[in-house]
């Protein structure tokens, strides 16, 4: 059994978003005595929501689905009754049209014919081809041909990211565009791969996305609630701090106070984790988003989830509409739009966000999401830091000696998307709460963790 056992003191929990709170919950069903200390002042972290005016908007619009079953076990109990289902409807803005995405074989032939008749040479010739080097270029290069590169991925990803493709490592790709962009479902290599893809989609069935019914914030105070009905404390609005002993983090220091950890489980950035440590910064850096929620009169003639937009005449990079994914998100007769524009934090643009609301209203009429500038009721600005890590060329060595470094301290625990520098979606976040917390109670001599949970009901038998 590890000296350091979850029952042997409290255990600290840093960051009440989806990784922490999942974890709190977990070991508190086991009776551990846990406190999660969470900067914001309320708990979700990135899957938290904002709501003004009769509207929800989340941080970035947050769709949920896994095909882990002890994860959508989990959500059903955490959400009960109180969810939407629907199935995807994303879009791409194209040179003045709107086309479906993740770009689908049987759109192809829907784009400007020059444009599509390249895409498809490229298809079927670029398993001849190879592209040497190992950059986020190379991989799209390979996967979708140069017309689709320069078309769709290159702008897209430099106006969003704020570096070349060539500079960008290649996981970018694997974990973000397959996963956020392009359906991994559809394989476009090649002609036959292509026909034979088109062929068998007009019987895919559509992938289903749950989401709470009056916005993400639902699901994550709902996991608060069943970690303090366990005896969890949950303290807000309050930044915490490690104190570093000998090969233990001896202290966790938050407003006025101080507690001794048997355990700490960190998901604030990884490199504020190095900062407080002392521990010499890593070239990690984290992308922030400027987020537009426009509340708007009357309805709206597009639908979508959300919209891609990477012409670089156009300040947002992606539009959302809550309504598409539960229209309990804002009052009847009104819709709310949602616009990001990716920054770094603390510059320019982070600094003064505020001026660029005339702009980003401006687009919305450019794009044909709003009819008339009167048509816009309200525009609140949120600033959100640590929204996407940066997957440079030279990422994984940095990220794997800062691992390494904060292993000295043996009662520290990274996990989460910002804690971990990992771009991942919201069950990934959960799924690695699960097995962090499974993993310590096992350490601390509970071998049955995952029985218990069964038994209660709160993971999936099978
Ligand atoms: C724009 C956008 C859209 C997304 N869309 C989807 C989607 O459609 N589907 C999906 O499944 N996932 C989506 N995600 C991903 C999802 O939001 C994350 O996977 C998930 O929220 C990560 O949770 P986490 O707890 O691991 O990390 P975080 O949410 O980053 O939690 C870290 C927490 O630590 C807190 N913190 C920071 N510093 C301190 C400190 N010093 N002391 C105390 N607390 C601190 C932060 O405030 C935060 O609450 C999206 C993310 C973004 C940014």
């Amino acid at each position: 059994m590890s000296k350091f056992s979850v029952f042997n003191g409290p255990v600290v929990v840093v960051g009440g978003g989806v990784a922490g709170l999942v974890t709190a919950h977990l070991l508190a069903e086991h009776g551990a005595k846990v406190v999660v200390v969470e900067k914001f002042s309320r708990v979700g972290g990135l899957a938290r929501s904002y709501e003004y005016e009769g509207f929800s908007f989340d941080c970035g619009p947050h769709r949920f689905h896994t095909e882990n079953p002890n994860i959508q076990a989990y959500i059903d109990r955490v959400l009960g009754s109180e969810v939407a289902v629907f199935p995807r409807k994303s879009e791409v803005y194209f040179e003045g049209s709107y086309y479906r995405w993740p770009l689908h074989p049987k759109n192809l032939v829907q784009l400007p014919p020059k444009l599509a008749a390249k895409s498809a040479i490229d298809l079927a010739i670029n398993g001849w081809k190879t592209y040497e080097g190992s950059s986020f270029e190379d991989y799209v290069l390979r996967q979708y041909g140069p017309t689709l590169y320069e078309n769709f991925f290159k702008g897209y990803s430099i106006k969003f990211m704020g570096i070349h493709p060539k500079d960008t490592h290649p996981d970018w790709a694997k974990v973000g565009l397959n996963r956020a962009i392009i359906d991994d479902k559809l394989q476009m290599q090649n002609l036959s791969q292509l026909a034979k893809s088109t062929f068998l989609q007009f019987n895919k069935a559509e992938i289903d996305f749950t989401y709470p019914k009056t916005g993400m914030q639902l699901a994550w105070d709902n996991v608060r609630a069943l970690f303090e009905a366990k005896g969890g404390r949950v303290v807000t609005g309050e930044g915490a701090r490690l104190i570093g002993g000998n090969g233990k983090i001896d202290a966790v220091e938050f407003g006025n106070e101080r507690i001794e950890p048997s355990l700490v489980v960190w998901t604030a950035p990884i490199t504020l984790a190095t900062d407080q440590l002392g521990i010499e910064r890593p070239n990690l850096p984290y992308l922030a988003t400027l987020f537009y929620n426009v509340l708007v009169r009357g309805d709206l003639p597009r639908n979508y989830q959300w919209c891609y937009y990477g012409a670089d005449d156009i300040v947002f990079s992606r539009a959302s509409i809550p309504r598409c994914f539960s229209p309990d998100t804002c009052p009847p007769g009104t819709t709310g739009i949602q616009l990001e524009v990716t920054c770094r934090e603390g510059d320019e643009r982070w600094r003064h966000a505020e001026r660029l609301t005339d702009w980003v209203v401006s687009d919305l009429l450019k794009v044909g999401l709003v009819k008339n500038r009167t048509d816009v009721q309200n525009v609140y600005v949120e600033r959100v830091p640590n929204t996407y890590p940066i997957y440079h060329s030279g990422y994984p060595k940095e990220l794997e000696r800062t691992r390494r470094a904060l292993s000295q301290y043996e009662n520290l625990h990274l996990a989460g998307r910002t804690g971990m520098f990992w771009y991942n979606n919201m069950d990934h976040s959960m799924e690695n709460a699960m097995q962090l917390s499974k993993r310590l109670l096992r350490d601390s001599g509970r071998d049955d963790a995952e029985e218990a949970l069964l038994a209660k009901g709160i993971l999936k038998a099978g």
